[in-house]
């Protein structure tokens, strides 16, 4: 039981991935530019035409993926899994029909599996943005995926 899982650390300084659908962009935009202090002491990553849009309205420095109907949303989650990315603030539309709707459940399903911070709102991303684990080494724990094969194909 207790080899189920592993201890991850989500370091001091976070790799935040920062996505906004249309019409959330211009709150994304603004809450980056209030919160510019904390961000651009972290390592962020975007959707492309999110990315883009906060470097150039908000001059933080934050590598951009494709854009998320392109593909982003799975690039971001891939990263997840990698290890890369472990904190996500995502302004998710509630209000309109997305293309890529299976991408962003992937994504959030795969945060949920991994155990990552994800804000879908502004008000979860103002709690997390000012949060004591902001500025400290997080610990959590990971389903050991190594374990978990090895069950598996035991199993079969
Ligand atoms: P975008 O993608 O940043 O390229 O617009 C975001 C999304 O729709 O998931």
């Amino acid at each position: 039981m207790k080899d189920e899982y592993v201890t991850f650390t989500i370091g001091k300084q976070k790799h935040i991935a920062l996505i906004a659908h249309d019409n959330e962009k211009p709150k994304l935009i603004e809450w980056c530019r209030k919160n510019y202090d904390v961000l651009k002491e972290h390592q962020l990553y975007g959707t492309g035409t999110t990315a883009r849009l906060i470097a150039d309205k908000t001059g933080l420095t934050i590598k951009g993926y494709n854009s998320g109907p392109l593909g982003g949303d799975q690039q971001i989650g891939a990263k997840i899994v990698e290890g890369v990315i472990d904190f996500v603030v995502f302004f998710s539309d509630p209000l309109t029909a997305q293309p890529h709707d299976p991408d962003v459940k992937a994504l959030m399903r795969i945060a949920q599996v991994y155990d990552i911070p994800m804000a879908i709102n502004k008000a979860t991303a103002d709690f997390m943005i000012r949060s004591e684990f902001m500025n400290a080494e997080y610990d959590h724990e990971v389903m050991n995926f190594k374990k978990n094969v090895e069950q598996r194909a035991e199993s079969m």
